[in-house]
């Protein structure tokens, strides 16, 4: 039995489950119990001792899922049992993962949480394509942000202070509304020839990727049936991908890629 409940929230990363930390795989050794999220890479379930009791408690958006109501409880009555419970993630929990909402619910409850970070997509995907979404050449930073209005209780990102921002775009779950995210951006005038990436699944063996301009996005992401869960580049640090260098392409091209 554990001293005080405590409940882990962990990061497992985009994909790959060699890009978890040490301190996540030492975790995931010690549980008893583990919440996993849609995203998780069946291979970080490997780290797991075979006792160990593993529940699929997935939000994908869009789809039936787990009321996040019944995930704090569950949190929540697991640890009080004393196991040594995990809550598993995709990328980091603290980048539009509800890790937040879940400490919340758990301190209120008098669960003790520990956070181990993780690898987040909206950083680690566009680097699988070697593109330093700060590079300082290019931008003064990034935004992360959701393309699916109303994520994490949130509303409508300003897609027109984005557009003028000069940051880096990094947008998560956008490929549903990208027809309105690119229009957006285009009528608060990001100019149609800004670099561009799609990373779809990324550090898995189902990634797949096209860089292009933000003028041809949607129609790019159509012709090639990239789908979620993809991470969207917007803004000149794409261009430093070796894959756009090849293709000869500066700011002003137009020619959609398939790396
Ligand atoms: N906490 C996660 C994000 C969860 S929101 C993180 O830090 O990465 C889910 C969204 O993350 C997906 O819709 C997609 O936009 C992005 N995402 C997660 N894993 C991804 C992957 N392997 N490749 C591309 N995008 C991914």
């Amino acid at each position: 039995m554990n001293e005080t409940p405590t409940v882990t929230l962990l990061g497992a990363g985009p994909g790959d489950p060699e890009l978890l930390t040490l301190k996540a795989v030492k975790a995931l050794r010690r549980a008893t119990v583990a919440l996993v999220d849609d995203l998780v890479h069946p291979g970080v379930l490997r780290y797991l001792r075979r006792s160990a009791r593993v529940l699929h408690v997935g939000k994908r958006g869009g789809c039936p899922s787990t009321p996040q109501a019944f995930i704090h409880r569950l949190m929540v009555a697991e640890a009080r049992r004393g196991e040594r419970v995990v809550r598993i993630k995709g990328g980091d929990p603290f980048v539009f993962g509800r890790g937040g909402e879940e400490c919340e619910a758990l301190r209120a409850a008098g669960i003790g949480v520990e956070v181990i970070g993780g690898l987040t997509a909206g950083i680690a995907a566009p680097a699988a394509l070697g593109i330093p979404v700060t590079d300082r050449r290019w931008t003064r930073g990034v935004a992360l942000v959701t393309g699916h209005a109303g994520t994490e209780g949130g509303s409508e990102p300003d897609w027109a202070a984005l557009a003028r921002s000069g940051l880096t775009l990094v947008v998560y779950m956008g490929v549903a509304r990208l027809p309105f995210i690119v229009r957006a951006l285009r009528d608060a005038g990001l100019a149609d020839y800004t670099p561009a990436a799609v990373i779809c699944h990324a550090h898995t063996a189902d990634q797949r990727q096209a860089l292009c301009t933000l003028g041809i996005l949607q129609h790019t992401v159509a012709q090639q049936g990239l789908g979620s869960p993809a991470i969207l580049v917007i803004g000149d640090v794409v261009q430093a991908a070796p894959a756009w260098q090849a293709l000869g392409q500066g700011t002003t091209g137009s020619q959609a890629a398939r790396c």
